[in-house]
C-alpha cells in the first residue's frame, strides 16, 4: 500500500470495481448483512444494535441460515469494535456467506469507506448486499447535447460520458437553390426562406423536447454543421432561451448532418474544448495507434508481456490500461522450493490455478499469498516508475479498441524497447 493519497483516477476506478464485486455476491438465503454507519454515530450504539440482532437471529428456522447469519453478526461486531469512531465519511460493512457452485458457500467481508459522507444508519439482511447509498456516489458521466444541421437535415443526440447517442433525425422540405423551374427568382427566394424558417422552428422544437428535460444535467450544447446555416440558426436565437445559453462557442464545422456528423462534431469539439472528459483518452489512443503503425521504430508496446517488459526497463512514458480488464495479479509461493512468483489471471483461470505445478521445481504445492486487481497493480507500477497512467474507459471507440485489439494493456514509450541501452536517451529529471 502506498501512503500517498490515491490518484483520483485510480480511486474512482477502485470504488466502482469494489461495488461491482460486492454487487455480484449472492447469498443462498437471506444471510448477507449490509451495515451503514454514518459519521458521528456512536460505535457503542451500533454494538448494542448488533447484539440485539444477534439475539433475534437465534429464532431463524433454517439451521444453515441461522448459523450463517449468527456468524455474520459476530464477525461484524468484531469489525465494528475495531473502530473507535466512524471515519470522516462513515463506513459500510458487507458480511455474509456467498454462494459458490452448487452447494458450497464461502464467507466474504468488505469494508468500504465512501468518497462522500453517508447520511443514514442502516442495517439490512438480505440475499444480496444493499448498495444504493454507495451507487448514488458513482457520478453520472458528463452529458452534452449535440446538434448537427444545415438547411436539408438535422440530427440531435447526446454525448454521455464518452458515448455518442444519435436520437432524432429529420430531413427538411426546403427546396434546393438550384433547379427553381420556371418561377421568378424573387418568389423562389422567398419560398426558400419561408421553408427554411419553418425548418429552423422545427429544429428548435425538437431540441426543446430532447434537451429541456435534461437541462440541469447538460454541461453544454455542441452545435455544428456544414456552411453558415448553424451560425444563422444560433444568431437568430431560434433555440429556447435556456438552451441558447448552453450553446458552446465556437460552433463547429462538420461535413455531415447525420449520425456521422454527430461523431465528427464530438471529434472537432474534443480538439477545441478543454473539460471534455474524453479528450485525453482519445488523444492518447490515437497517438498509440500512430506509433504502432511505425512498426519497429514506433514508441509503443502492447499486450501484457511486452508492456511488463517495457515497465521493467523504465521505458514507459504513458501506460494505457482498459477498465474492462478483469484480471487479478496473484502471487503464489511454492511450499517445496519456497520461490514466489506472480501471474495475472482471469477469474476462470483463477479457479484452476491452485492445482498447477510450480514453474520452478514442478512440485504441486503452490499456495496463494497475495492477490491484487491487475489494473490497479499495473497503474501503481507505472506511477512508481515515473510514467503517467490512464485507466481508459471501454465506453469510447478508442477504449473498446484498446480492450479488444491490445488485450487491454498498451504503453506509449520513451524510446523503442528494441534499442540498445547505450543508445537510450538519458532519463528525465
Ligand atoms: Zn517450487
Amino acid at each position: 500500500m502506498t501512503e500517498e493519497p490515491l490518484d483520483p483516477q485510480l480511486a474512482r476506478y477502485s470504488f466502482q470495481r469494489k461495488l461491482q464485486e460486492i454487487g455480484a455476491v449472492r447469498g443462498r438465503a437471506t444471510e448477507l448483512i449490509s451495515l451503514y454507519v454514518p459519521p458521528g454515530k456512536q460505535i457503542s450504539d451500533v454494538m448494542g444494535y448488533l447484539r440485539n440482532e444477534y439475539a433475534q437471529s437465534s429464532n431463524i428456522k433454517s439451521r444453515t441460515t441461522r448459523k450463517n447469519v449468527m456468524w455474520a453478526i459476530e464477525s461484524l461486531m468484531g469489525r465494528v469494535r475495531a473502530f473507535k469512531e466512524p471515519p470522516e465519511h462513515g463506513v459500510a460493512f458487507f458480511v455474509g456467506s456467498k454462494a459458490v457452485g452448487a452447494d458450497r458457500s464461502e464467507t466474504v467481508t468488505f469494508i468500504v469507506e465512501p468518497p462522500e459522507p453517508l447520511n443514514t444508519y442502516l442495517y439490512r439482511c438480505d440475499s444480496t448486499f444493499y448498495l444504493d447509498p454507495l451507487l448514488s456516489m458513482v457520478h453520472e458521466p458528463d452529458l452534452w447535447g449535440l446538434i448537427v444541421m444545415d438547411r436539408a437535415e438535422v440530427t440531435l443526440g447526446f454525448l454521455r460520458g464518452k458515448r455518442v447517442e444519435s436520437l432524432r433525425n429529420r430531413q427538411s422540405q426546403v427546396p434546393s437553390k438550384h433547379g427553381r423551374g420556371g418561377q421568378s427568382a424573387h418568389r423562389f427566394e422567398r419560398m426558400i426562406e419561408h421553408a427554411a424558417h419553418e425548418f429552423f422552428v422545427k429544429v428548435a422544437e425538437m431540441s426543446a423536447e430532447l434537451f429541456l428535460p435534461k437541462k440541469d444535467q447538460l454541461k453544454g450544447i455542441l452545435l455544428g454543421g456544414p456552411g453558415a446555416t448553424k451560425e444563422f440558426f444560433y444568431k437568430e436565437g431560434f433555440l429556447h432561451y435556456e438552451l441558447q445559453q448552453k450553446v458552446v462557442l465556437p460552433l463547429f464545422d462538420t461535413g455531415y448532418t447525420d449520425e456521422h456528423g454527430l461523431k465528427e462534431l464530438v471529434d472537432k469539439a474534443t480538439r477545441t474544448l478543454h473539460g471534455l472528459e474524453l479528450t485525453e483518452e482519445k488523444r492518447l489512443v490515437q497517438r498509440l495507434l500512430a506509433e504502432i503503425r511505425k512498426a519497429e521504430t514506433g514508441l509503443a508496446a502492447y499486450g501484457e508481456r511486452d508492456v511488463a517488459h517495457a515497465l521493467d526497463l523504465g521505458a514507459v512514458e504513458t501506460l494505457l490500461v482498459s477498465d474492462g480488464l478483469r484480471r487479478q495479479l496473484v502471487t503464489f509461493r511454492c511450499g517445496n522450493c519456497q520461490k514466489a512468483f506472480s501471474k495475472s489471471l482471469s477469474d476462470e483461470e483463477l479457479e484452476a490455478a491452485g492445482s498447477r505445478p510450480c514453474p520452478s521445481c514442478g512440485a504441486s504445492s503452490l499456495a496463494e499469498v497475495a492477490r491484487e486487481d491487475y489494473v490497479e497493480s499495473l497503474f501503481r507500477r507505472a506511477i512508481d516508475s515515473g510514467a503517467t497512467a490512464r485507466i481508459v474507459s471501454t465506453e469510447s471507440e478508442e477504449g473498446e479498441m484498446l480492450a479488444r485489439a491490445f488485450a487491454g494493456v498498451a504503453a506509449i514509450l520513451r524510446y523503442p524497447v528494441g534499442m540498445t541501452p547505450a543508445l537510450r536517451p538519458p532519463a528525465e529529471g
